[in-house]
């Protein structure tokens, strides 16, 4: 075999007809892993993915028909993993091992699928690009001089490649679905409080979510069906009755109501991304959908909220990092002096930025003009889209207003780079599901249409998306520099 399957459902079908094993399969994914071109891989845990495996193939022996059993995946580097170094994407955590495994990572492995490895992202999450990352940007298959979109670029980068065949990243403020776009794949944000946290580096936590990459909408409904539920060591994941994700992706969308909020079409979009978008949308008003001209006045500060909220909880998220419990340790003259010095040789510039902006965002003086302002931005945002939701069924909204743009063309300017996740911040906001599908292509790269959902209801936005996808080929369009490969 020289190749993995196109898709979860694909791979399943194979293990199970005994015409592929999971050994064969991880043997593909460790070489396409080892030799990928892009930088999207930290490390490839190529023994452990064997072992897997071949645990994978005795369970599908017996007779164990779990969708996920012996497929291949991709693990962002910000979650922890047992055994297996994870570095967040930070010089910081240089050579940390993790004592257990994330519960997504345990989850997964309780459905027989089998990690790869560890993949590239910008530092503790925090970017739009990959190229925050300590070591080295990813770059994108599409036209390797452009960045595949941040922070969990590698992950990714690695469906988009076909080197896995899904991947788990993290969504603070896009960094699932804007990536999952500016490469070409689906990506997905669940509802806050679905999926646990636990184990993942925190970065913000009111608004940290982890959730799949995948290439159809089935398989990232089948992924999250493994990852969904409550977990005691999480306090925030929500107890809720388990629910066949899958139930309503054939139903199609006649007759549902689907939001298009003005303020999502905006200046600043590209031409080529908004045809596209608008063309999906039509996509799905053929089929029987109702369109209605939605509106979301507090759009605009959206950005705003997130760059108060986002760095106060990352300051206070990343003071455990001080040379005496993780990682690296730079020895100072006394103990402030090893902090200081751990510090400041171990994070990087952004991530430097981000516990300025929140620190001075939290401290005496501030704390109420900013932060406490924030919060209450916050409310208003949630209300608006809770109203909205109480006439649609979904709302439909490009998810980046660019396509993959060049590696260095926005390292200068951290405001146009925070630019670049205005339609996918205000959904990690209000804590809503979110997923991005590929839906066309400008200028030779992919653009990424946005179903967004009330809280709780990832079945209705599946189905929408699925809806879309099942019309179109645009989910089966292959990076050019894949297909040379
Ligand atoms: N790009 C956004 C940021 O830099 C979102 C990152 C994320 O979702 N982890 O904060």
């Amino acid at each position: 075999m020289a190749e993995l399957p196109g898709s979860i459902r694909e791979a399943g079908d194979l293990l199970r007809a005994r015409r592929a094993t999971a050994v064969e399969l991880a043997e593909v994914a460790i070489e396409r892993a080892g030799v990928d071109p892009y930088n999207a891989w930290l490390l490839v845990s190529a023994e452990q993915a064997r072992a897997q495996a071949r645990a994978a193939d005795e369970r599908i022996a017996s007779g164990d028909a779990s969708p996920l059993c012996g497929i291949p995946w991709a693990c962002k580097d910000i979650i922890g993993t047992k055994g297996v170094e994870t570095t967040a994407g930070s010089k910081i955590l240089d050579g940390y091992v993790p004592p257990y495994s994330a519960t997504v990572v345990e989850r997964l492995e309780a459905a027989g699928a089998v990690m790869i490895g560890k993949t590239n992202l910008d530092e503790f999450a925090m970017g739009s690009s990959n190229e925050n990352s300590a070591f080295g940007p990813v770059k994108n298959p599409w036209d390797t001089s452009r960045v595949p979109g941040g922070s969990s670029g590698g992950s990714a980068v690695a469906v988009a490649a076909g080197e896995v065949c899904f991947g788990l990243g993290t969504d603070t403020g896009g960094s699932i679905r804007q990536p999952a776009a500016l490469s070409g794949v689906a990506g997905m944000k669940p509802t806050y409080g679905r999926v646990s946290r636990y184990g993942v580096v925190a970065f913000a936590s009111s608004l940290d979510q982890v959730g799949p990459f995948g290439r159809t909408v089935e398989d990232i409904a089948l992924v999250c069906q493994a990852l969904f539920g409550v977990d005691p060591a999480d306090a925030t994941t929500m107890p809720l009755p388990s629910e066949d994700l899958c139930r309503d992706l054939e139903r199609g969308v006649k007759g549902m109501r689907l939001g298009v909020p003005r303020e999502y079409f905006v200046k600043g979009i590209e031409p080529g991304v908004e045809r596209a978008v608008r063309a999906a949308i039509r996509e799905l008003e053929r089929q029987g959908a109702t369109l209605l001209d939605v509106s979301l006045p507090s759009t605009d500060h959206a950005l705003g909220v997130y760059y108060i909220v986002q760095p106060a909880e990352a300051s206070a998220n990343l003071a455990r990092y001080d040379g005496v419990r993780y990682g690296l340790r730079v020895e100072g003259p006394d103990l402030v002096g090893t902090y200081k010095a751990t510090r400041g040789a171990g994070f990087g510039p952004e991530v430097k930025r981000r516990m300025i902006l929140g620190t001075y965002a939290l401290s005496t003086g501030y704390y109420d003009a900013y932060y406490v302002k924030a919060q209450k931005v916050r409310t208003v945002i949630k209300k608006e889209f809770d109203d909205v939701f109480a006439r649609v069924d979904a709302l439909v909204t490009p998810t980046s207003p660019t396509v993959a743009f060049g590696i260095g063309a926005k390292t200068n300017d951290p405001l146009a780079m925070y630019l670049n996740d205005v339609f996918t911040l205000p959904v990690n906001i209000a804590g809503l599901p979110g997923i991005s599908i590929p839906c066309g292509v400008s200028e030779g790269l992919p653009v990424g249409l946005q179903v967004i959902a009330a809280s709780y209801q990832e079945a209705t936005m599946f189905r929408v998306a699925a809806a879309y996808e099942r019309a179109t080929e645009h989910h089966r369009m292959r990076p050019p520099a894949a297909r040379a490969a």
